[in-house]
C-alpha cells in the first residue's frame, strides 16, 4: 500500500465509525503517522439509518466523507480498503489493496447483523446496518406500495402492505414508528386509491417488553405511543422462519408479508488472524484490558462495539452504542501518545449519558440516571442531541431543514425509488 515512509511511529486504525473517527481526531497533528482504513469512504451516522429507510432523510445527510474529516491532519492518511487479515508476528495487515506494516494497530470494526444462524431469514429478510441496506429498505417499501396499487388480489395487496419488523430495541421501535407515519400521513395522500386501513405494521420482540435495555417506564410509554400510531406489538414472540412471504413465529401468530426487516441483533465484525484467546467467540468481540489493549498483545488495541472490556459496573462489557465507542476513541488517542512517550496510560471509565428512543412525531422516551421522561420534551431532546451529534455543519443544516419541512407539512420528502431493490 502506498503510504509515505517516515520516522514517526505508524498507528493504523481499521474502521472509520464513531470509535475510529474520534481516535483519529485525537491523534491529529501529533508526532505520529496515522493511517485510517475503511471499506467505505464515509462515516455513517447509524442512529438515523431508519430515517433513510422510511424516506425521511436522504442518505448523504447521515454520511460524511472520511477524507474530509482528516483533511487538515498533516500526518494522517485515508485508504479505501477492506482489511482481510492481521499478521501480528510481522506487525502487518493484509487488505484488498495490499499489505501495510504498523507500529500500533487499532481495531474499530464495529458489528455486523446477527441472524443467529437462521439462513432463511438471512436470505429473505432486510438488514439495516449500512447506508445501502437502508436504501434497499426504502426502495422495497415504496415498490411494495406501487405493487399494492396495481394488484387485483386482496390477499396479495395485504401482503404488500404488511410490514414486519423483528426486534423491539431502539432501532425496531424507531423504524416501526416511522413506517406508521408513512401509513398515517403519506399513504392517504400519495395513494388515495389505496385504503390505508389495509396497511399494517407488526413489531415482533422476543423479550417481555420492547426497549428491554431501558427502564420499564420507557418500555410502557413506547408501547403506548406505538399502539396510538397503529403498530401491533407482539412481545415474547420469536420469528422462526420467513420465505419471502410467509412469516412463522414461535406462537400461533402467522402472517404474509412482502417486507420483513431484521433489527434483532448484531455481532462483532472481527478481522481474521489474532490468536483464539483474544476473541470471545459467542459475541465476536475482542477481550481488552482497561486500556483497550487486546488480550495477549502489547501493540494491538480494540475500541467501540468490537471491544469487550469487563468492568465491575459492566461485567458483560459496555453496551454496543455510540457513547462507549466515542469515549474509548478519545481516551485511546491520549493513551497512545502517553505510551509512545513512556508515560502511564489512563484506564477507561465509561460515563453513561443515558439512553433514548423516538417513536414518531412529538413522541420519544429518555432515560437519564436520575430522571426518566417521555413525550414532546423527550422528542425535542432526542432531536437536539441527534442533530448536534451529526458530523459536519452541512449535514446538520440539511437534517434540520428536512425535519422542519417534514414537521410542518406532515411529509417525508425522500420517497424516491432511485435504485430499485430486487428480491
Ligand atoms: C440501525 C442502528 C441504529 C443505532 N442507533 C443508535 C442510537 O440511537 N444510539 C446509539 O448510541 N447507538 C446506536 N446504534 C449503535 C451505534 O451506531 C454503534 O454502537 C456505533 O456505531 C459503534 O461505533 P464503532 O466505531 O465501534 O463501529 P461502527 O460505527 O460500526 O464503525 C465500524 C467501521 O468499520 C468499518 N469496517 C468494518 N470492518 C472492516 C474491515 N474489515 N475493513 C475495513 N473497514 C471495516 C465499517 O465500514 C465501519 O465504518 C445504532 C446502530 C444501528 C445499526
Amino acid at each position: 500500500m502506498n503510504i509515505p515512509t517516515s520516522n514517526l511511529p505508524r498507528i493504523v486504525i481499521i474502521g472509520g465509525g464513531f470509535a475510529g473517527v474520534n481516535l483519529s481526531k485525537k491523534l491529529a497533528n501529533k508526532n505520529v503517522q496515522v493511517v485510517l482504513l475503511d471499506k467505505h469512504n464515509y462515516h455513517t451516522f447509524q442512529p438515523l439509518l431508519y430515517q433513510v429507510s422510511s424516506s425521511g432523510l436522504e442518505p448523504d445527510s447521515i454520511a460524511y466523507p472520511l477524507r474530509k474529516i482528516i483533511k487538515k491532519h498533516k500526518t494522517s492518511f485515508f485508504r479505501l480498503a477492506e482489511v482481510k487479515e492481521i499478521v501480528a508476528e510481522r506487525n502487518e495487515i493484509i487488505t484488498d489493496i495490499g499489505s501495510l506494516s504498523y507500529d500500533y494497530l487499532v481495531i474499530a470494526t464495529g458489528t455486523k447483523t446477527n441472524f443467529f444462524g437462521n439462513q432463511a431469514i438471512k436470505a429473505n429478510g432486510m438488514p439495516m446496518k449500512t447506508v445501502s441496506q437502508a436504501l434497499d429498505i426504502r426502495s422495497l417499501i415504496l415498490q411494495n406500495f406501487e405493487k399494492a396499487a396495481i394488484t387485483n388480489s386482496k390477499e396479495e395487496r395485504k401482503a404488500f402492505l404488511n410490514f414486519v419488523i423483528v426486534g423491539g430495541g431502539p432501532t425496531g421501535v424507531e423504524l416501526a414508528g416511522a413506517i406508521a407515519e408513512l401509513k398515517n400521513h403519506i399513504l392517504p395522500r400519495d395513494y388515495h386509491d389505496l385504503n390505508a386501513d389495509d396497511m399494517s405494521i407488526h413489531l415482533m420482540e422476543g423479550n417481555e417488553r420492547v426497549l428491554s435495555a431501558m427502564s420499564e417506564h420507557a418500555s410502557k410509554k413506547a408501547e403506548e405511543f406505538l399502539s396510538a400510531l397503529g403498530v401491533k406489538v407482539h412481545c415474547k414472540t420469536f420469528v422462526e422462519d420467513y420465505d419471502g412471504v410467509n412469516v412463522t413465529t414461535n406462537s400461533d401468530l402467522k402472517m404474509q408479508s412482502e417486507t420483513l426487516i431484521w433489527a434483532a441483533g448484531v455481532t462483532g465484525a472481527p478481522v481474521k488472524g489474532l490468536h483464539a484467546e483474544a476473541l470471545v467467540e459467542k459475541m465476536n468481540r475482542y477481550t481488552v484490558n482497561h486500556y483497550n489493549q487486546v488480550e495477549g498483545y502489547k501493540n494491538i488495541f480494540a475500541i467501540g462495539d468490537i471491544a469487550l472490556m469487563k468492568t465491575e459496573g459492566y461485567p458483560k462489557g459496555h453496551p454496543q452504542v455510540a457513547q462507549p465507542a466515542i469515549q474509548q476513541g478519545k481516551l485511546l488517542g491520549n493513551n497512545l501518545i502517553k505510551l509512545i512517550n513512556n508515560k502511564k496510560m489512563k484506564p477507561f471509565i465509561y460515563k453513561d449519558k443515558g439512553s433514548m428512543a423516538t417513536i414518531g412525531r412529538n413522541k420519544a422516551v429518555v432515560d437519564l440516571k436520575h430522571y426518566k421522561f417521555g413525550g414532546f420534551f423527550a422528542w425535542f431532546v432526542w432531536m437536539f442531541i441527534h442533530l448536534m451529534s451529526l458530523v459536519g455543519f452541512r449535514n446538520r443544516v440539511i437534517v434540520l431543514f428536512n425535519w422542519s419541512y417534514n414537521y410542518i407539512n406532515f411529509d417525508k420528502a425522500a420517497r424516491l425509488i432511485i435504485r430499485p431493490f430486487k428480491k
